[in-house]
């Protein structure tokens, strides 16, 4: 049998549908039904297996998976032995320290002499030993959010993405102890075979990613408008200039990124371009 690649990533919660997603457009499809412990890429050297994500560190570091698709908040807290090989855009949420929205908080000292709920027990006491504080730790497995209000404790520390889940009971959100994201992490000892797979997969997962934060513009400009707009165009390398059939006219297309993506369209705009499109870009190979 031929050597395939295996990734585990989280059977159903928050990070399953952006996984599934990320594999789907790496080209990797998912054999039959999904609700198992493990199946089949269609096209490519992978199996997939569905964990607790809680479960995916350790299950790289023993090789039982080659790779795994996982929150930061959870691998940090495991702190096993793998490797983050790329960090993937999706799963964004922070870990919090929240208090009671009443409470007058000034700053970590108030959490001194504390009791402070929370599953993630690790990166607390690392958390409170960088900010010298003497806090109790208390360890509870879920719905920590209701701690504070049945006098279990008088913080918590949680993940948060809207803060709504805070809000609804009656908590403030008063510290980050980490921003985190999913990332793929490897067991640090693959054989090479399996590093070729993995090597093969990397390099389409980062065309997805690029791909992700660029669109394709494509714009009419007056001719004697053209270099002004040029010139705002970042583009790959440089811009495609085709002339439109109306004289003195021309098509300008181009890649432009993400994050300065509406300030340039209004640059564009004030500099004579119409027609404006943006398009989705599939895959960007660079
Ligand atoms: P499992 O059954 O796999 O243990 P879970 O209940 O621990 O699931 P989910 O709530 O599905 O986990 O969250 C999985 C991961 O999604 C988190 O560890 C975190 O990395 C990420 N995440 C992103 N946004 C949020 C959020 N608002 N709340 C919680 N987790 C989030
Ligand atoms: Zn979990």
């Amino acid at each position: 049998m031929s050597t395939k690649l295996k990734i585990a990533i989280q059977k159903s919660g928050r990070l399953y549908d952006d996984s599934v997603k990320l594999l789907k457009d790496c080209g990797i499809g998912l054999k039959n039904g999904v609700n198992k412990l493990k199946t089949e890429a269609d096209n490519f050297p992978m199996e997939i297996y569905f964990l607790r994500d809680d479960d995916i560190p350790q299950y790289v570091e023993d090789a039982v998976a080659d790779i795994g698709i996982v929150g930061e908040n959870v691998l940090f807290e495991k702190n096993k032995k793998v490797e983050v090989v790329e960090v993937l855009g999706f799963g964004k949420c922070r870990l919090s320290v929240a208090v009671g929205r009443g409470e007058n908080y000034d700053g970590v000292g108030y959490l001194n002499g504390k009791r402070i709920a929370t599953t993630y027990p690790s990166l607390v006491r690392e958390f409170l030993r960088k900010n010298n504080v003497n806090a109790e730790i208390h360890e509870i497995s879920g719905s920590v959010e209701i701690a504070p209000g049945i006098g279990l404790a008088h913080a918590i520390v949680d993940l948060v993405s809207s803060g709504s889940t805070l809000f609804m009971n009656g908590l403030k959100e008063v510290e980050t102890v980490l921003s985190s994201q999913a990332v793929l992490v490897q067991n640090p000892a693959l054989d090479s075979p399996r590093r070729m797979i993995l090597e093969k997969f990397l390099f389409r997962v980062r065309s997805v990613k690029k791909a992700r934060n660029n669109k394709y513009i494509l714009l009419n400009a007056p001719n004697e408008k053209l270099s002004e707009i040029i010139a705002l165009l970042p583009g790959m390398k440089s811009p495609t200039v085709l002339p439109l059939a109306e004289a003195g006219w021309s098509s300008v297309h181009s890649v432009l990124n993400e994050d300065d993506f509406w300030d340039i369209i209004e640059r564009l705009k004030a500099a004579g371009a119409q027609g404006i499109l943006v398009v989705p870009i599939e895959k960007m190979v660079i």
